[in-house]
């Protein structure tokens, strides 16, 4: 019987790159029939070690846990980062290893009336599979997502996100360049400074914040000491 702890053997369908420093790979379980998991869980991909032992590395699971055989992950490449030179290497044909799924971050439910995400850089894994998870189950909750990113080549993701507005008619997203051009005439700034914009004093709010510690850590600072929201309105995943 397999644990937490079987590693499990997947292949690469499909090797996306979004931009120069991020990659998504679409992977598909092997020897095994099925892969469960919840929306906001991560696996731990084993990355193989000249002469020693494998180096784990957490990686979100970014689309619908309605998938038994399968999901996608996004990478942010981290310069010399063991993990991030190994996959900007593949080729495609290789067989990855990973264990889990792992994590508590779940999608609350009963939902409350708005839904917040708060990410940046590859942040937007656990958010989108909350999303993609969620939409047939609640469509009509206001979702807002506010995608941090440094400059107008680092944005990605816009056709997916274009895709669920199809289906979600109060969802919206925006992208916030903290190193905008003058021509960007969208967000500029963190994601945080946009958390005054969307009315959660007044409407059932629950937040969503993933990617960056520092960022996770001012906006808790913020709903949680100063607005005295309760902490089960706030549900963070750092990745660094
Ligand atoms: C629960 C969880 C989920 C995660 N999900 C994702 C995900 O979906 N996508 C994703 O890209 N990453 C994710 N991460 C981060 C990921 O696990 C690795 O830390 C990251 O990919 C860097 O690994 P590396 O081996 O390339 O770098 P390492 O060899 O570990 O680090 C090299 C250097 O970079 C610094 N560093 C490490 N991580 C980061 C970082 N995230 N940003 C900036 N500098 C860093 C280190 O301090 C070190 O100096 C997640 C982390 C956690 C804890």
């Amino acid at each position: 019987m397999s644990n937490l702890r079987t590693p499990l053997a997947f292949k690469i369908n499909k090797i996306t790159d979004h931009t120069p420093e991020i990659r998504e790979l679409d992977l598909q379980l092997l020897n095994k029939p099925e892969f469960n998991f919840k929306a906001g869980q991560f696996v731990m991909l084993h990355v193989p070690v000249d002469g020693a032992k494998p180096a784990l590395r957490a990686y979100s699971i970014a689309s619908t846990d309605e998938q038994k055989n399968g999901f996608k992950l996004i990478f942010k490449f981290v310069e010399t980062g063991i993990a991030s030179c190994f996959i900007w290497a593949l080729k495609g044909d290789e067989t990855l290893t990973m264990t889990g799924p792992f994590g508590k971050v779940f999608f609350q439910e009963p939902p409350t009336e708005q839904i917040i995400f708060l990410n940046t850089g590859s942040g937007i894994s656990q958010h989108f599979c909350f999303l993609e998870s969620k939409m047939k189950t609640y469509p009509h909750l206001k979702y807002k997502l506010f995608f941090g990113v440094r400059k107008e080549r680092d944005i990605y993701y816009e056709a997916e996100l274009k895709f669920l507005q199809k289906d979600l008619p109060n969802f919206e997203y925006h992208y916030v360049l903290s190193r905008g051009s003058d021509e960007w005439d969208g967000k500029k700034g963190y994601v945080q400074d946009f958390i005054k914009d969307t009315d959660y004093k007044n409407i059932p709010t629950t937040f969503y914040l993933c990617g960056n510690g520092a960022m996770i850590k001012d906006v808790k600072h913020q709903l949680l000491e100063v607005d005295g929201l309760d902490k089960t309105r706030v549900w963070s995943e750092a990745f660094d």
